[in-house]
């Protein structure tokens, strides 16, 4: 109980320090302060102003890695919420604010649980590092570079799945067709090639692409979402026009794959005197420390076979201290696990909080689940790694 209250407080301290991405450098600290407080082995930021902590296992099994990030979505408007979003208030059993779901409330479990058992003077059986990285809803740019230095082969990623297990989720690419095309006087459309021919035909065109099917996660989907041209005046033919696509990929479906797929539609859809290509765009973010990273618009997929002896560990490991054992499930969203899957880690996903409430003006989690979710975390620390 005692326990429970404590990362409660530490969860109404973290909403009260707002974290947009970019601007993490308060949350970090306060992050990295408490895991000094809790006794973690070593505490420390990497050049891109991700925080890891470190409790040292006694050897007798692989590290595992907890994670989850440090920034958050806009509030939008204050005047919109319930309770006001950067005060941490509770109310009917819940901790209100922006973060509280996603993903402060899976933070402050993760660092409390997995420490329990070590503040009670045992050490879990394997390495346990917690992570919580920057800038993970503007690309991914913390975990991405995580993995170029620290790799555990055992990752639990702490989005909120309302304590249920989750094994993957579909992957996005946005890609951005390019068609040049040549300007006139809107008079005479004669004399130019018009650009937006070209994305019309595109548009149209995009139901009938043959779409990959995962078997569990279903088809892999396209949908047009940005259109722009060269142009500001509404009485000239622009000369070049720019169609933005989000692609929701399914596992063994690369980025490359679904910009091949779509470079074919484009050049079936071309007019006379028009020229197009699709790329994937590269976005340079800079963190709160001055670490600047490109990063292209591609989130990987990936999913965990159901039988994946990780997974049904892990859940057993839960049975016992949940009130039953967790559903296994996918997620909706795309999260920083396809990043850790892709350099070869074994991800699977387990969160307090109800998914749905994330980025919306009723974000707000359960004291009760945060209390279960402290010891789901500290089962999968010290039960978990003993199976794998
Ligand atoms: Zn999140």
């Amino acid at each position: 109980m005692r326990d429970l209250e404590s990362c409660v407080r530490f969860l109404q301290e973290l909403i009260r320090v707002p974290s947009l991405p970019g601007d993490e450098g308060a949350l970090a600290a306060r992050v990295a302060a408490e895991m000094r407080r809790l006794g973690y082995d070593e505490v420390w930021t990497d050049e891109a102003g991700n925080v890891i902590g470190l409790i040292r296992g006694r050897g007798l099994a692989p590290a595992v890695m907890f994670n989850t990030h440090l920034d958050h979505v806009d509030v939008g408007d204050p005047k919109a919420w319930p309770y006001p979003p950067h005060a941490g208030e509770r109310h009917e059993g819940r901790v209100w604010g922006r973060g509280a779901v996603d993903i402060k409330g899976p933070l402050a479990a993760q660092i409390h649980g997995v420490a329990a058992h070590f503040r009670g003077g045992e050490r879990p059986p394997g390495d346990i590092f917690v992570t919580c990285v920057v800038q993970e809803e503007v690309g991914g740019v913390g975990a991405r570079h995580l993995v170029r230095h620290l790799r555990p082969p055992y990752v639990v990623v702490g989005e909120p799945s309302s304590n249920g297990l989750r094994r993957g989720h579909r992957g996005r690419v946005e890609l951005v067709v390019h068609v040049k095309g040549r300007s006139a006087h809107a008079s005479a459309p004669e004399r130019g090639v018009n650009p937006l021919r070209v994305l019309a035909n595109v548009i149209a065109g995009l139901d009938a692409l043959p779409m990959r099917r995962h078997p569990e996660l279903g088809p892999s989907s396209v949908a047009p979402t940005l259109i722009r041209t060269d142009q500001r005046s509404a009485n000239v033919i622009p000369g070049e026009a720019w169609l933005t696509c989000d692609w929701r990929t399914v596992p063994g479906e690369s980025a490359e794959d679904a910009r091949r797929a779509l470079q074919a539609l484009v050049n079936r859809s071309l007019v006379e005197g028009a020229t197009a290509s699709v790329t994937v765009p590269t976005t340079t973010y800079t963190s709160y420390t001055g670490f600047s990273f490109d990063v292209p618009a591609s989130h990987p997929a990936y999913l965990l076979p159901e039988d994946h002896p990780a997974l049904v560990a892990a859940r057993r490991v839960l049975a016992g201290v949940l009130p039953a054992a967790p559903p296994v499930e996918t997620w909706r969203f795309a999260t920083d696990g396809g990043h850790f899957a892709q350099e070869g880690l074994t991800v699977i996903g387990f969160g307090p909080g109800d998914e749905g409430l994330a980025h919306t003006v009723q974000e707000s989690i359960a004291v009760e689940e945060l209390e279960k979710a402290l010891a789901g975390y500290a089962a999968l620390a010290y039960e978990w790694p003993m199976h794998l």
